[in-house]
């Protein structure tokens, strides 16, 4: 099988599950992850949560 995103190789045990698309870590991480482009949405965040 392969990442339905990047095309990479996986294993059914690499595989993640995103929206019912079988995609690899990376890609599953980065779907998850909030934007990247300004840097401060994982940091910012956290500060709010508390
Ligand atoms: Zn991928």
């Amino acid at each position: 099988m392969e990442c339905e995103i990047c095309k990479q190789k996986l294993t059914e045990d690499d595989a993640c599950d995103l929206h019912g698309k079988k995609v690899c870590e990376d890609c599953f991480i980065e779907a998850n992850a909030p934007t990247k482009s300004c840097g401060a949405g994982i940091a910012s965040g956290e500060k709010s949560a508390r």
